[in-house]
């Protein structure tokens, strides 16, 4: 062992991101001596929390809303499916976080929508499509690693976690690997898993979500390898249901053109009209949303073979709508807009299969018309978004893919952000936070995609997981106390 760096701390945190950082700068300020590993080298690390849009929301609801209320909204995103626990826990805190977030010294703007009115400031999203440097992310990550430092914690860059250190059943600390090929072997009380998700695993993503991971398009920062997943696993933690989640519809040029993502989604229009693949069939259900159908698309046979179908009417009036709205900026940007005086030539021009497409719109229109939208195969509802005729010339096809911003299954944890193995059972010493946990925004039954917010299951959990470390930690000093 003579070549492998040992280091010894009270907390390590795996990961940089909001998650890490929220448990390691509560953790410290409780007493504990915390070190983040942190796998990129870089001074500002990229990952999800540095490009995030910023808004602290909670199942698209505003954080204030009171709790009771808040679970409900969850559940109800969910289909039902959310663990409880996390669930309650998270409609209990999402306003103390941000508050604890406030205290910290960051900054809160109101966004264009009632649930935006806790949007870290300087905004992300804007109309200028300015990048993530000295916005609310970047801010965030920079002010909790000073509020860090004052503790005497740190954060070291280049430090790629491996494999859990476990001594039976109890995790105490971790492996890992620097940036220079180095070994290192941390010793501490607490080790906190917050690696962000697995959405840039190709073999996670083809186990769970896509049959063709090369044609889903990473709108996130990838960073999240699945790690933490994968080493938790190998330590007995029980997992989640994989498949689900959080992303946008986004124009399929978003592969070869940086400006159409991350914020340019066609939610909105695919969401009014139909999304069609290639043979000109309707294979989901719009009415569900822009997170749903996203999912819809990743699973496809082939991802990139789908197009959002709107009329002149859909495209002045949701094609509008959201900061980066796809009309005017898709084609201002140089994206590809199909556009045609009749379905026909729509079609030829799309390369989509010309009959079927006259089909699928003409039974959807019927449909629409006579209020029974319902009766569709597949189903269209309407409770979250109006199904709009298509019938004011000219039509559009977007071309479109599916933006994949985190995964949404992962660890399965407790109300206090503690592991759990296969029994339900806390494991002695290991936690995790963010990204890389599942259960919360449930799993995909039917339709239901259960996006509950990223920035909210991050901050609530992580600082869940602080306190509790320095409840067990108090409670061992007082045991050896005289
Ligand atoms: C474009 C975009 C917009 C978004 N907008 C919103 C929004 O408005 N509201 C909202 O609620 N959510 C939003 N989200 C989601 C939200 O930002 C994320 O869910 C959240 O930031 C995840 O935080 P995290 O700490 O779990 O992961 P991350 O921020 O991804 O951090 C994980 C860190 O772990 C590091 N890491 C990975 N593997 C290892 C390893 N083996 N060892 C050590 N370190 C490792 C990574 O390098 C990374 O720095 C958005 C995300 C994106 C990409």
């Amino acid at each position: 062992m003579s070549d492998v760096e040992i280091l010894r701390c009270d907390v390590a945190v795996i990961g940089g991101g909001i998650a890490g950082m929220v448990t390691a700068t509560r953790a410290a300020q409780g007493g504990a001596h915390v070190l983040v590993f942190e796998r990129s080298a870089e001074d500002r690390y990229l990952c999800n929390s540095r490009l995030t849009a910023g808004i602290f929301h909670c199942a698209l609801n505003s954080v204030t809303t009171p709790p009771a209320e808040l679970a409900r909204y969850i559940n109800d995103a969910t289909g039902g499916t959310a663990e409880p626990a996390q669930a309650n826990a998270v409609a209990s805190d999402a306003l103390r976080a941000v508050r604890w977030l406030q205290e910290q010294g960051l900054r809160f703007v109101r966004g264009a929508q009632a649930y935006h009115d806790f949007t870290l400031a300087p905004p992300t999203v804007n109309p200028q499509n300015r990048g993530w440097e000295g916005r609310g992310g970047d801010v965030l990550l920079r002010t909790l690693e000073t509020a860090l430092a004052k503790t005497g914690g740190h954060v070291m860059r280049g430090m790629s976690a491996k494999k859990l250190r476990m001594d039976d059943s109890r995790c105490t600390g971790v492996y890992g690997e620097n940036a220079a090929g180095g070994r290192f072997c941390v010793e501490a009380a607490a080790t906190v898993v917050a690696d962000g998700g697995f959405q840039t695993s190709s073999s996670l993503l083809a186990e769970a979500i896509t049959p063709d991971p090369d044609k889903v398009f990473q709108r996130n920062a990838r960073t999240g390898f699945g790690d933490g997943l994968r080493m938790a696993r190998e330590a007995g933690a029980a997992l989640t249901e994989l498949r689900g989640f959080y992303g946008h519809i986004l124009s399929a040029d978003a592969f070869s053109n940086e400006k159409l993502w991350p914020h340019l989604w066609l939610d909105f229009v695919a969401a009014a009209g139909v999304l069609v693949d290639r043979s000109g069939q309707r294979f989901t259900n719009e009415g569900d949303g822009g997170v749903s159908m996203a999912n819809a698309i990743a699973a496809q046979p082939d991802p990139l073979g789908t197009f959002a179908i709107a009329d002149q009417k859909i495209w002045d009036e949701r094609g509008t709508i959201n900061m980066q709205a796809p009309n005017p900026r898709l084609r201002e940007y140089g994206g590809t807009v199909h556009v045609a005086d009749s379905l026909s030539a729509l079609a030829k021009l799309a390369g989509i299969n010309e009959e079927a497409l006259k089909n699928s719109v003409a039974r959807y229109n019927e449909a629409v018309l006579s209020g029974r939208p319902e009766t569709l195969s597949p189903p269209r509802s309407t409770s979250k978004f109006e199904a709009y005729r298509i019938d004011t010339a000219p039509y559009y096809a977007l071309p479109a893919c599916a933006g994949v911003t985190y995964t949404m299954g992962g660890i399965l944890i407790d109300d206090q952000a503690r592991v759990l193995d296969k029994q339900r059972q806390p494991i002695a010493g290991l936690y995790a936070a963010g990204a890389t946990t599942g259960g919360l925004e449930g799993g995909p039954v039917g339709s239901a995609v259960g996006y509950v917010g990223g920035l909210i299951k991050s901050s609530v959990m992580g600082l869940r997981a602080a306190d509790d470390i320095n409840k067990v930690r108090s409670g061992m000093m007082d045991r050896v106390a005289p």
